[in-house]
Order: C-alpha cells, then structure tokens, then sequence
C-alpha cells in the first residue's frame, strides 16, 4: 500500500484528512476565454488505514458511463465505515467532454499521453498532472470506457492476464468476459503498471449516452472490488458474480461488400467459425453479401452504423485462444 498510516491526501495544494469526504477541483489550465478548467475530483478518505482506490473515467471526453457509475456508488461511501481511500474521478479529458468528442481540442488521444510531461503538448502536460495528483496516489485502479462513436461494445473487462495482481483484480469485478490485453504505449494502464498500480479497464455501451444496464454491471463489479479489497461493504447484497470467462485475444469480422449491415445476432453471444452473423444488402434490401464469424467466440463489439464501407470493421469476437 502506497499509504500505509493515514496520513493527509495532498491534491492541488489542499490536504485532505483521514474521515473526510470532500469535493476538490484540480486546475488543469486555462481557455483561450481566459477562464480557468479544472478537474473535478471527490475523495472518501477512511478513517481506517487501508488501499487508495482510484475510479476514472472520461479519459476519452464521450465516454461518460463511468461518471453514472461514480453517481450511484456515491451516497453510500461513508469515511467512518472505509478503510483507505476511495478517489473518484468522474471526467479527465473536460475538454472532450464539455464538446462531446472523444479526443482533446488538439485532436490528440488523451490516453496515449501517460505518464505525461510538464513541458509537453496539452495532452502531455494534462497527462502529467493527472500521473502526479491521482496515480501517484493510487494502489488500485478502475478506468471506464465504452466503445467509440459509431460503435457498442459488450460490457467486459480488459487487463493484462500475464501480470497476477491485474487478473486477481479482474477475477475480484467479475465481469462475465475477461479479455488479455498488453497495454499499449501511452495508457494510462500502461502508466500504472510503471507505478506499481494495479489496473483493469471496463469497457461496456457507447458514446454520449447512459446505458443502464451496463452501468448496473460496473456497478455491481466495482462494488465486488471494494468488497473484497476489504475498502467497503455494499449497501445491499450485491448478485453474485457470473462465472468470468477469459480470452485471450479478439478479432474484427470486416465488411467485404460495401452496403447496409444488419447483424442478426447480438453481443455478448458465443459464436463457432462459419456461423452466419448477418447480411449486407444494397439500399433496397437485397442480400448482397452474407457476412460469418472468422473464429469461434464471443461477440463483444459491434458496429451501430447500418451503413458500411468495404473494409470496416463491422463485428468484434473475442477468442478463448
Ligand atoms: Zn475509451
């Protein structure tokens, strides 16, 4: 644990003590306006010594599942009964999110920036800041995402299943499909793993909306961490974990016919090689092509556009294999 006694949590300056549950802004920088961003953040600092658990979302500034999940846990994480720390952080990239797009007003991906550099780009230097006041911090860390703009994605879990400590903390959520995936460059995954934090990313719905029942998944999974890291107990019994199923690699089905895409099967379905999973068709219906599944799996992204180029990236299978 990275604190061991309670000792007062620094952010921007203000310390927060053990016992408190406090709302704070960290000053990221200003607009061309003049007026000052900031990134909002709650704290719930136990009054027990214990693990310092960050919740993350809005690294890419349209995905906001992850802030309803935040919303729900809230009103019932009280410092008296917490052991350790709980840091939440409902939005990062508040560019992205104020303009509903994924990326930073300089076009560039927010998570491909960590750990960060003080002198660096905005997405940089926004990087830096956020590796200095949270991740610095954290033991433990759940980063929520969704698919991008055009596409939804099967709620699911993604960690990197060769380090223990990631699969244990992927194991303790419990989501139903648990995928490998090495960390790219420039993640904040990646920049965890470099200081010692324990990461796993949950992926699940779609941009610039409120799914609900992927939202009651993360709900009940990080409820299932918090549980058993021993931060907190739930408010009510939370449903067992579905049994978690592990993949160790996925694959995209692409579109060979330009046309309209209908998929007749839904995510989170098991799928064998060859089996048909939908039809492309020409703007009047005809079937111009049927499209099947490359490998055997689970279908854990699709596209949501009908409209589709040859090419595109329509259905995504995750393999056991
Ligand atoms: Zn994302």
């Amino acid at each position: 644990m990275k604190n061991r006694k309670p000792l007062p949590l620094a952010f921007a300056g203000l310390q927060i003590h053990p016992g408190e549950k406090k709302r704070i802004e960290i000053p990221v920088s200003r607009l061309p306006t003049q007026t000052w961003v900031s990134i909002p953040v709650q704290v719930i600092y136990g009054e027990k010594p214990g693990p310092c658990i960050a919740l993350i979302s809005g690294i890419h500034g349209d995905e906001i599942n992850g802030m309803e999940v935040m919303r729900e846990l809230v009103p019932h994480l009280d410092p008296k009964t917490i052991r350790g720390s709980i840091i939440m952080v409902p939005v990062v990239n508040v560019f992205g999110f104020l303009n509903n797009e994924r990326y930073l007003p300089d076009r560039r991906d927010l998570n491909r920036c960590f750990p960060g550099n003080p002198k660096g780009s905005m997405g940089a230097r926004l990087a830096h800041l956020f590796t200095q006041e949270i991740l610095h911090k954290a033991d433990y860390l759940i980063d929520f995402h969704t698919a991008t703009v055009g596409r939804m994605n099967y709620p699911h879990v993604r960690t990197n299943l060769r380090l223990q400590k990631n699969a244990a903390l992927a194991k303790m959520f419990g989501a139903e499909v648990i995928m490998h995936t090495s960390p790219t460059e420039g993640t904040l995954r990646d920049a965890a793993r470099k200081y010692k934090c324990q990461a796993i990313v949950f992926e699940g719905g779609g941009p610039n909306v409120f799914n609900n029942e992927v939202i009651q998944k993360a709900v009940s999974g990080t409820w299932s961490v918090l549980q058993k890291l021993k931060i907190c107990m739930p408010p009510k019994k939370i449903k067992p974990n579905p049994k978690s199923k592990l993949y160790k690699s996925s694959t995209w089905v692409r579109a060979h016919r330009s046309g309209i895409f209908r998929l007749t099967e839904n995510l989170g379905d098991e799928v064998e090689q060859k089996q048909p999973l939908g039809i492309i068709s020409n703007i009047f219906g005809d079937t111009i092509a049927k499209v099947k599944a490359s490998q055997s799996g689970t279908i854990i992204g699709m596209a949501t556009d009908p409209k589709v180029h040859k090419g595109e990236a329509i259905v995504h299978i995750a393999k056991t294999s």
